[in-house]
């Protein structure tokens, strides 16, 4: 069971395990809507995500995809998209210990900011995630 919240603790959540390895992703979208390079995600059944005080506010950030936030302190929280309906990605680092769901690889370095260069050995994808990656 992972558990996390927002910067002001008004959410907190607990979470199942991830149903995929996390990532970290690069994206153009996730920069924006988050003020970072790149952004770490976790995956979990939207059913295996609760909220133990606070509920996120969500605002449709593209067409079919929504971001949710603490309504007091804007932390990012959580990503859906209509298109994947089973499941929700959740902030690595709004996890207690972040620890607890390490990055697999790299996603979207396509989009990266020009001196982002993951010296993790992780493996960096210029997009998605391959299907057997
Ligand atoms: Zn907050
Ligand atoms: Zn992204």
């Amino acid at each position: 069971m992972l558990i996390g919240g927002c910067l002001c603790g008004a959410v907190r959540y607990s979470a199942d395990a991830p149903i995929y390895p996390p990532t970290l992703c690069h994206c153009k979208s996730c920069r924006r809507a988050s003020g970072a390079h790149a952004v770490g995600w976790y995956t979990v059944p939207p059913s295996g995500l609760r909220y133990l005080a606070a509920t996120p506010v969500e605002r449709e950030s593209s067409p079919g995809v929504f971001r949710a936030y603490c309504p007091g302190c804007f932390s990012p929280l959580t990503y859906r998209n209509v298109q994947r309906a089973n499941e929700i990605d959740v902030t690595i680092a709004s996890l207690d210990d972040p620890a607890e769901a390490p990055p697999a690889d790299h996603i979207y370095m396509s989009d990266s900011a020009g001196w982002d260069s993951p010296a993790d050995g992780l493996p960096q994808h210029r997009g998605t995630r391959p299907p057997n990656g």
